[in-house]
């Protein structure tokens, strides 16, 4: 198959027939103003592109969302989540936000909160960004454990003012043993401070995050901890998870047979990272680079990388994820997966997610029929 048909049949697949929702997540800066315990960032100095080089990045970014509706007959629905580093430290943040949300671009941003002032709450607001989601790792006493002294009170400010102004705000959490017990008490929290919801994700053991290896939740912890998520979601407060693991537990099956991603993990898929010297990333948590915007346009990289490739294609993926049933809507965390496999010293970016829970039931080949097990993993 031509990879432009295959690209094709990618991007249609499942419930994005009609309407492809797609990401850029786009670190500004790798500077910081915190030194978290988990963070998988470095802090390295590299020189930043301009703010004039994101508008012209954004621009290229457009095209190629305009060329896939052309080609494919699809409707994309672009959004960029700025953050960093801190990306209150990036000088062109607002220059930037504005250019995108002029561009139709729906704007979101990460950030840990603690330089949010009144008047940026303000601004943010008169910009109508989407979704301002600022990090929380639990109680006042153990947030500062991880991410600093008075990164609590700092954080909890910053929240204030953006409620206060009128933003939607809502909170991430990254989940290991030393929050896992407070899970409760947090989305607690978070709802006192007026966010409208609450996220968690998984630490990832890369950058400073590796010293954390004994805080890693074992599968069946990862699977209570996420089915307790699960079961405090209501309609007036959201609680919920995007790792791909967390989606087992949904009960929808994809369909048997299928060879597409349909959903999961979006690197490779539906959604890219962009850093501050423009190098692209499947996802900022991998770290494997896929091109570099001073080189080729975001389209070229996308449409081309080997990298992006592989993580498209179910046959890159020798160990249990190429065997499960869910490997369309799943296929694990890649960055957990990989990181790990880099602490053992056998890097392989398809390893086993190691924190899965699930006993993959065959998957059924489109062309022999076998194994028909109408989808079902063992996502017990
Ligand atoms: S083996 Fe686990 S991580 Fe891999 S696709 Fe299946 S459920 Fe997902
Ligand atoms: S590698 Fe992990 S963190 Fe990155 S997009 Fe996939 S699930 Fe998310």
């Amino acid at each position: 198959m031509s990879q432009v048909k295959e690209l094709k049949e990618h991007m249609i697949a499942g419930p994005a027939i009609k309407d492809f929702p797609f990401f850029i997540q786009w670190h500004l800066t790798e500077r910081c103003n915190l030194r978290c315990r988990h963070c998988y960032q470095g802090g390295e100095k590299v020189r930043e592109m301009t703010a004039n080089e994101v508008k012209r990045e954004i621009d290229g970014a457009t095209q190629m969302f305009q060329a896939w509706e052309q080609e494919h007959g699809i409707r994309v629905s672009p959004s960029i989540h700025f953050t960093g580093g801190e990306p209150f430290l990036y000088d062109g943040l607002w220059e930037v936000m504005a250019y995108a949300k002029e561009k139709g671009y729906g704007v979101a941003m990460m950030t840990n909160g603690c330089l949010v002032t009144e008047e940026d709450a303000n601004r943010a607001f008169g910009l109508g960004i989407s979704d301002i989601q600022v990090s929380l790792e639990g109680p006042p006493d153990l947030h500062a454990s991880i991410r600093g002294k008075e990164s609590f009170n700092a954080a909890a400010r910053g929240v204030e003012h953006l409620v206060a102004a009128g933003n939607r705000v809502s909170a991430n959490v990254t989940l290991s043993r030393i929050n896992v017990d407070q899970i409760e008490e947090t989305v607690e929290i978070a709802r006192e401070m007026g966010f409208y919801g609450i996220g968690f994700s998984r630490i990832v053991p890369c950058g400073r995050g590796k010293a954390l290896l004994d805080q890693f939740l074992t599968p069946d912890e990862l699977k209570s901890a996420y089915q307790k998520i699960i079961s405090l979601n209501t309609p007036s407060f959201e609680v919920l998870s995007g790792d791909p693991l967390a989606g087992t537990l949904s009960g929808t099956r994809p369909p048997s047979g299928c060879n597409l991603t349909l959903s999961g993990c979006s690197a490779g898929f539906s959604g890219v990272t962009i850093t501050s010297d423009g190098s692209v990333m499947p996802c900022r948590r991998i770290g494997l680079i896929a091109g570099n915007l001073k080189k080729k346009s975001l389209r070229a990289i996308w449409a081309s990388s080997r990298l992006l490739w592989q993580l498209r294609r179910r046959e890159s993926y020798s160990g249990k994820c190429g065997r499960c049933s869910l490997w369309p809507s799943c296929r694990g965390c890649r960055a957990v997966a990989y990181a790990h496999s880099l602490i053992q010293r056998q890097p392989d970016l398809f390893a086993d997610d190691p924190q899965c829970w699930v006993t993959p039931s065959p998957h059924p080949s489109p062309l022999s029929g076998e194994g028909k097990d109408e989808g079902k993993g063992d996502a017990r």
